[in-house]
């Protein structure tokens, strides 16, 4: 029993043992590294074990793949083997299930596509372009225009969060405009474009049968709040709900998990106010905080000890969030010492810091630390690309942890979309697909081309692909020649597809390879090498999945791994993505003032919970590394490494102090070298 005095059984304290095994509705609130989620896998066991409810009756959900696949991996292994719970994984993944089980819900039919924000924004893009067109919107330029389409993609998925139908947008707006006290002109103006767009969007995304990520739970939760004999059916699936990260659901996920648990009042949640960092996207904190409001029957319950973290990493965490003021006071202490200081390390320039964190991480490893016990964090994804770029060059193995990047890159994308056209090229749910690849290569369908199909689609009422076998049936010439070669490859691999005669893997080869797509990429020498290793990626992860429509939906909502063996990787993940995950090294690299707080987050305490959260991955070291240039631009370091407690910092690595200083790499700080100097 490592914490003496504390009863435990089986290796939980007897506060989280107690939350574990409490009935009906309960909160754990509780600060970072408590063991929330461990209490939360500890009552997902113990209602199998004790209480005898079925492991498949059991809905557990969190935010992130990554941690839900971690989620499923700790009950799978206390449960041991042969057990398979069949419904832990995200809002989305679950959303996407049920709505999966009835699409007509949502006005869909089964075997609809599920697109992703980008996705999103370019269908709201083509309904400017045409408003525009038609003179019923104007955009001063382009960038504006890109901003626009932003800003009313995203208002677009917080109307549904909100549980705003199209039908009734435009007032339902006003509304919103009004309780929220909003004054900002744009803001208001943003708004309003976005309910105007809405319906539009909504018609179109049904037409082309395809849900984006607010529909997979949108639908579920408003039937099941108008149709009682619907809801019914769905909450008596479970017999319990579990809910990690409580902290960050929005108010239709909240429905969603009350309709769920209505009947038996199971509902288990846990999570930490001061980790809150979803504001933007409609998490709403106060859900949290009243939950003894909305259920006064159900309990709240503490926890006070931290099991991860050294003392002086809690210190630095505790020093950030205590200036946060709308934080409930929770005391966290731990059994562990003081460890390591927070390491500050500054750079000249992102160069410097990739370099240098890439050598840091070298020397560790040969010092023993696994790889995978490493990461590196970030507040922006365009953080990383140095990083990487420097770890690839080093020959150090890493992973990029991010739910949805690699499935977003333009050549994941355009494999992808050769393949939904080869699955239906008849039906307009491949014509997003079409525009995609049908000038990849270069076949001569210019802008001006794809006009005239997109009429002529219009027209017949056939898809695009089908508009554009009329065409080129009709005529002759040397675009339409390759146009048609293209066309009757790709109607070749509906066939074989249909005849089943390839499994994935190989059928996207040929594709790729037949279409030219490939080629395209080796043509284009050294700039053409990722685009062959992403492809190459592609091809093994293809392996894993059964048929296409797996692979489209594992596309569209991100994995938690590319299956490979992800273990003896350092992982680079958004602070976001790092939430709930622990690593024994973390490398916190952008702490410059210009970076992070970000200025665009219109609730800078949000920010402070962000570096708490950051700072609380950490188990043994924690560092801190900062650039006095970034992309051309002077800065400073952030207040947060500002607010860190003397006793808890270090500035520059720990390993530069006295005859280890040999091993110094990069620039450091003037105060790291004052302190050499001074013989620290
Ligand atoms: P976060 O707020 O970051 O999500 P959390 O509260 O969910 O953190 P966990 O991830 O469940 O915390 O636990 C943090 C670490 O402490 C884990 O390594 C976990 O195994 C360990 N831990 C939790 N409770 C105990 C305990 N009673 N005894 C030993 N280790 C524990
Ligand atoms: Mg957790």
């Amino acid at each position: 029993c490592r914490h003496g005095g504390v009863e435990m059984s089986a290796g939980l304290t007897g506060a989280q043992s107690d939350a574990a095994r409490a009935s009906g509705p309960i909160v754990v609130l509780a600060g970072a590294g408590t063991g929330k989620t461990r209490t939360l896998v500890a009552g997902f066991v113990d209602r199998i074990m004790r209480r005898g409810m079925r492991a498949n009756r059991i809905l557990a959900v969190t935010f992130t793949n990554k941690a839900a696949a971690e989620m499923k991996s700790r009950i799978v292994e206390a449960l041991g083997s042969g057990v398979a719970p069949q419904w832990v994984g995200t809002f989305h993944a679950h959303g996407r299930r049920q709505l999966r089980t009835d699409p007509d819900i949502a006005g869909l039919r089964q075997g609809f596509d599920v697109c992703d924000a980008e996705d999103s924004q370019k269908i709201v893009r083509r309904l400017l372009e045409k408003a525009c067109a038609a003179g019923v919107f104007e955009v001063e330029d382009s960038e504006v225009f890109r901003r626009r389409v932003k800003s009313i993609t995203a208002r677009i998925a917080m109307l549904k969060e909100e549980l705003i139908l199209p039908d009734v947008a435009a007032a339902a707006t006003e509304g919103l405009i009004a309780s929220r006290k909003l004054a900002d002109p744009d803001d208001i103006m943003a708004w309003r474009d976005a309910a105007a767009v809405y319906p539009a969007y909504q018609a179109l995304l049904r037409e082309a049968n395809m849900a984006d990520f607010a529909d997979l739970l949108l639908w579920p939760t408003i039937t099941m709040l108008r149709d009682e004999t619907y809801r019914r059916d769905w909450a008596a699936r479970f017999d319990a709900v579990l809910a990690d990260e409580f902290q960050d659901v929005n108010r239709l996920q909240f429905l969603w998990l009350k309709a769920l648990s209505r009947d038996h009042g199971e509902l288990f949640c846990v999570g930490d106010d001061a980790q809150s960092i979803y504001g933007w996207r409609g998490a709403n904190v106060r859900i949290i905080r009243n939950f003894l409001k909305e259920f006064p029957t159900g309990r709240m319950i503490a926890l006070e000890e931290n099991f991860r973290s050294t003392g002086h990493i809690l210190s630095a965490a505790n020093a950030v969030i205590a200036r946060d003021p709308n934080r409930l006071k929770k005391e966290l202490h731990t059994a562990a010492g003081d460890g390591k200081p927070i390491e500050i390390v500054s750079w000249s320039g992102s160069a410097e810091e990739a370099k240098g964190i890439a050598a840091e991480i070298g020397r560790r490893a040969l010092e023993g630390v696994p790889y995978s016990d490493m990461a590196i964090l970030y507040r922006f994804n365009f953080l990383s690309r140095l990083v990487e770029e420097e770890l690839l060059r080093s020959k150090i193995p890493y992973e990029l942890v991010n739910d949805t990047a690699f499935w977003q890159r333009a050549v994941v994308k355009d494999a992808l979309a050769l393949l939904r056209l080869s699955c239906c090229p008849d039906e307009r749910q491949s014509d997003e697909a079409f525009r995609r690849v049908v000038n990849q290569p270069a076949r001569g369908i210019g802008a001006k081309s794809i006009a005239r199909l997109e009429q002529l689609a219009d027209d017949e009422a056939v898809s695009l692909f089908r508009a554009a076998e009329i065409w080129a049936g009709s005529a002759s010439g040397k675009t339409r020649e390759r146009l048609q070669a293209f066309l009757s490859f790709i109607r070749t691999m509906e066939d074989r597809a249909e005849a089943s005669e390839n499994s994935l893997s190989p059928r996207i080869r040929t594709l790729l390879e037949d279409s030219g797509y490939a080629d395209m990429h080796r043509a284009a020498g050294e700039d053409g090498r990722a685009a062959l290793e992403n492809l190459h990626e592609l091809l093994e992860l293809a392996q894993e999945f059964a048929d296409a429509q797996d692979l489209f939906d594992h596309a569209s909502l991100g994995s938690a791994s590319h299956g490979e063996d992800t273990f003896g990787r350092v992982k680079l993940m958004t602070i976001h993505g790092a939430k709930g995950l622990e690593f024994g090294h973390v490398f916190l690299i952008g702490w410059e003032d210009t970076v992070f707080p970000s200025r665009n987050n219109s609730d800078p305490d949000e920010e402070r919970r962000l570096a708490y959260v950051a700072l609380t991955r950490g188990r043994r070291q924690v560092s801190i590394s900062w650039c006095a240039f970034r992309n051309g631009r002077p800065a400073e370091q952030n207040c947060f490494v500002d607010e860190l407690p003397e006793a808890a910092r270090h500035e520059g690595w720990l390993r530069e102090v006295g005859h280890n200083r040999r091993f110094s790499s990069g620039r450091r700080s003037s105060a790291a070298e004052q302190n050499a100097a001074l013989g620290f």
